[in-house]
């Protein structure tokens, strides 16, 4: 009976925080097609002017701004679970390390910092960037616990869940998993707080030291990776945050080789592209056009197949949406692939909330493009895309 209440109240605090995610995400979504045309619209307009031009530091403000916000639509987009994950096999430990330097400067001095990273860890299936973000913010909490000093211990292993185990933790099933263990030696959380921690702007902080953001954010990230979190702990006892997420099977994936960003990434294919917002759909048009692309445009799926019906130019490329009425960019891309081979479709959006969809774009991984994108960020997609697309023969 005890344990039966016990998952009733876990499911009931998760379907909470569910909805206050699903809000956030509905506003970040809107957010995000404005911000794309800001940030796009600020990038075209400092490229035509000279480097002394009297009015460029304020549009560089307006673009510092712009990307500052886009920033906290992401966190928005993060806890909400709405952002789509670029997924990659991942081993936890590089990613610790890579951020243990920044760690250092971010706990300071008065703080030690204890890694213990298991050498045979397994691989998982997760973002990189948004892996990171869980590492800082708990680190960040940490150090907030701990203005006298103490020990900031990050440590990971392997781990077999047991159904007996999953017993207790109503919502976690069995298998093979990685555990990410954060510990601080501070102030502990209050056993009434204990439940509220993870509540989107739940803080104990004093205005303008804290936003309640943290650790929401890192639950909805372990979410995505289809992990789990718990928190273990007393006042003035410390506290542990223990994160699992799945072990991916031993595949090996290509390493990919970034190109520069700041190249000018040029072309004279055709595109096609397919966007409901106005806005978003001219700005893509011009940055585009800035490149020497050939333009074509629709407004959703339904127009985009009846554009294509009619044309006299081959399509190179066809860039869309992923959530548009009528008929969305995944269903499109399934016409287009019935009427031509090979034809590559890059998508785009600023979330997704289609389980479905998110593991379609993961599949095929490097065909997606996060908005708002920034004009090196697009021309150079683009023409990666268009690069390693390229029909057999044609080199
Ligand atoms: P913020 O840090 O902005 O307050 P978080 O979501 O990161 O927001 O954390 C929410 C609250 O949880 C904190 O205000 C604090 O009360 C508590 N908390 C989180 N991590 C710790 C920790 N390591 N030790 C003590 N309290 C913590
Ligand atoms: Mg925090």
């Amino acid at each position: 009976i005890e344990l039966e209440h016990l998952r009733e109240e876990q499911l009931q605090k998760s379907q909470k925080l569910e909805s206050v995610g699903r809000l956030a995400g509905g506003i970040a979504h809107d957010f995000n097609n404005m911000l794309t045309a800001i940030n796009g619209y600020s990038d075209l307009v400092l490229k035509r002017l000279r480097a002394d031009d009297p009015i460029r530091s304020n549009i560089v403000e307006i673009k510092k701004a712009g990307e500052r916000s886009a920033a906290l639509t992401r966190q928005l987009l993060a806890f909400s679970r709405q952002s789509v994950l670029q997924l990659h096999l991942l081993n936890l430990n590089d990613i610790i390390s890579d951020t243990s330097m920044m760690l250092g400067r971010l706990i300071g001095e008065d703080l030690r910092l204890r890694i213990k990273l298991d050498p045979e860890l397994g691989l998982i299936k997760s973002d990189q960037g948004q892996l990171s973000q869980v590492i800082i913010n708990l680190a960040v909490n940490a150090r907030d616990a701990m203005p006298d000093g103490g020990v900031l211990s990050i440590t990971t292993a392997n781990i077999e869940i047991s159904s007996n185990f999953t017993e207790h933790h109503a919502e976690m099933s069995a298998g093979a998993y990685v555990l990410l263990t954060v510990n601080d030696t501070g102030v502990g959380i209050e056993k009434e707080h204990l439940e509220n921690i993870f509540e989107p702007f739940f803080t104990t902080k004093v205005v303008g030291k804290g936003t309640g953001l943290g650790l929401a954010t890192v639950y909805g990230i372990v979410k995505q990776s289809k992990g789990y979190i718990f928190v273990d702990s007393k006042t003035n006892q410390g506290t542990t945050f223990s994160i699992y997420l799945p072990r991916a099977a031993d595949e090996v994936e290509k390493t990919k080789v970034e190109n520069g960003t700041n190249k000018i990434h040029i072309g004279t294919e055709t595109i096609l592209i397919v966007e409901d917002e106005p806005m978003v759909r001219a700005l893509t048009r011009q940055m585009l056009e800035e490149c020497g692309y050939n333009i074509i445009e629709a407004a959703n799926g339904v127009e985009a197949l009846a554009v294509c019906e009619n044309l006299k130019v081959d399509i190179n490329l066809v860039l869309t949406d992923i959530i548009m009425p009528q008929m969305g960019g995944r269903e499109l891309s399934e016409h287009l692939a019935r009427i031509y081979t090979n034809l590559p479709v890059l998508f785009t959006s600023g979330y997704t909330d289609d389980e479905r969809l998110r593991d379609y774009i993961i599949e095929k991984d490097d065909n997606f493009i996060a908005k708002p994108f920034t004009f090196d960020e697009l021309s150079g997609k683009v023409r990666k895309f268009l690069d390693s697309n390229k029909p057999i023969g044609d080199e």
